[in-house]
């Protein structure tokens, strides 16, 4: 805290998953050997067919200002996209390019949330969600999931924490931290409470898409009583593994859209022109181009699911999507292991960090403070030596 600072950045948190991205750099480079499974971001390089359209790019002189809502034919690679992978159909004002997903969610923070607004966050949430909400002025309002239900919110739960101050739910499937996915069917319960509640904006966050081990991605907009209340957020950084392109996007309605780009006009302006330029050829090819990357992703679910299994008093539900495992470690919660007391979910992440040389990311951020969340976006090697050193220091 510093009194010379705004009380907006005092009282926001800072993004626990990059921090402790550093933390884990920090003491690599003092000599330490850790093994990095906090950070959400696919371990694969950028696809060569992604490469080479950003190459021609450079090639083609392209440098100047985009246009704040990104390239038209870009936006028309997207509504090409929505309509083949999702059966939704987007008109050019309705889509908005923005400098990652991240930037799309503050966008729509800004300019949906008043002073007092209720944001509805089924917990665990993506991490950034809440801050981002809180920033424009908004309150969050967790909703506890459990376990035994997959971390997936129950209609009767969202129901319960609707209150007239709700203005947006905002979730992600698959789910960041849980892996979860919501069928079309669960989607369609959550639809059938949100009708009776039409001021409700709904952000569905559909970054992790393709990573779906269940062979169905559905979204809230295919329901016809939704389209007109919901934005769709996308992007290309977890999919083709371009996490420092920063290239995201929103179908949204149109008064929305249009909101957002003005609310970038001012902020950022239009996103990066290369990076622009290789995501038109990302979006142009079938996905089927990125299903190694998948199946990776499945073999490393198995190996991770399959050491933490043999590590007493560690829960686990089993993902169905996106690169984490968000395992219940309350078992540990009163004892103390090499010295160290556990209390909480920090001091577990803390004990592996500390102990094991294995940085995860606490529960905590995400709202779910029984648990921590270990991505297996990183080599089998490593996360087997990773689990084998977390069992060493929990026996
Ligand atoms: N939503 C979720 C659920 C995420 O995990 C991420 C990853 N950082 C983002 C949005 C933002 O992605 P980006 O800004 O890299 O497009
Ligand atoms: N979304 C990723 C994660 O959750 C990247 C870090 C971030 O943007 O917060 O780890």
């Amino acid at each position: 805290m510093n009194p010379k600072l705004s009380d907006r950045v005092n009282n926001m948190a800072t993004s626990a998953t990059l921090a402790m991205a550093a933390k884990a750099r920090e003491l690599r480079a003092e000599g330490r050997d850790i093994i990095g499974l906090s950070l959400g971001e696919p371990d694969f390089t950028v696809p060569e067919f992604v490469k080479d359209a950003a190459i021609q790019a450079v090639k083609d002189d392209y440098h100047a200002y985009t246009p704040v809502d990104g390239y038209v034919d870009l936006k028309q690679a997207i509504i090409t996209k929505f309509k083949r992978d999702n059966q939704l159909e987007y008109t050019l004002p309705q889509i908005v390019v923005s400098t990652g997903a991240k930037q799309s969610i503050a966008n729509l923070a800004q300019v949906l949330i008043n002073e007092g607004d209720e944001v509805l966050l089924p917990a665990p949430y993506w991490v950034s969600y809440s801050d981002i909400g809180k920033v424009a002025g908004g309150k969050g309002v967790p909703i506890a999931t459990g376990i035994e239900n997959d971390f997936k919110v129950t209609p009767e739960a969202l129901e319960a924490a609707i209150t007239p101050k709700s203005k947006i739910l905002i979730y992600s499937s698959p789910c960041n931290p849980s892996g979860s996915v919501y069928s079309k069917a669960e989607l369609r319960a959550l639809a059938d409470v949100l009708v009776k509640y039409p001021d409700i904006i709904v952000v569905s966050d559909e970054i992790y898409e393709h990573i779906n081990f269940t062979g169905e991605h559905a979204s809230m907009a295919q329901f016809p009583d939704m389209y007109d209340r919901t934005v769709t957020v996308n992007g290309v950084s977890k999919a083709y593994a371009m996490t420092g392109w920063r290239i995201g996007y929103i179908g949204a309605p149109e008064y929305i859209a249009r909101a957002c780009n003005k609310m970038q006009g001012q902020v950022t302006s239009g996103a990066n022109c290369i990076a622009q330029r290789a995501t038109i050829a990302a979006l142009e090819n079938p996905p089927s181009k990125i299903q190694y990357m998948v199946d990776a992703f499945r073999n490393r679910r198995k190996l991770v699911l399959d050491l933490l299994s043999e590590i007493p008093g560690i829960k686990t539900n089993e993902p169905e999507g996106a690169f984490y495992v968000f395992p219940d470690i309350s078992f540990y919660f009163g004892k103390t292991i090499q010295g160290v007391h556990i209390e909480n979910a920090s001091d577990f992440a803390l004990l592996l960090l500390d102990k094991a040389n294995v940085a995860t990311v606490t529960g905590e951020a995400f709202g779910s403070p029984n648990c921590i969340r270990i991505s297996y976006a990183a080599s089998e090697e490593d996360i087997t030596e990773a689990m084998k050193r977390i069992k060493t220091v929990l026996s």
